[in-house]
């Protein structure tokens, strides 16, 4: 069974998207447990967490970048909730 976020990587699964670079993809959660609940996911498929390596260091710095600049558009907080997620 393919992964749902390669489908949506690749376009073949809707997603809201907010933002999209050559390695990223910010998106709504389909199952949102929040008011802001957005999803940074790798446009690479990535299992978990723990199959990033060292190298994935500035892909990792940029994703939580990436949603730390999100969310404080979204709520105007200097501070945000960004929590890195099991299902990275
Ligand atoms: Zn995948």
């Amino acid at each position: 069974m393919p992964c749902i976020f390669c489908e949506i990587a690749a376009g073949n699964a809707p997603a809201e998207i907010h933002y999209e670079d050559e390695d990223i993809i910010a998106l709504n959660d389909h199952n949102p447990a929040a008011n802001h609940h957005i999803l940074i996911i790798t446009k690479r498929h990535v299992k978990n967490i723990a199959e990033f390596k060292k190298e994935d260091l500035e892909l990792v710095k940029k994703m939580k970048d990436v949603g730390t600049r999100l969310i404080t558009e979204r709520l105007g907080k200097d501070e945000s909730p960004v929590t890195p997620d099991k299902y990275l």
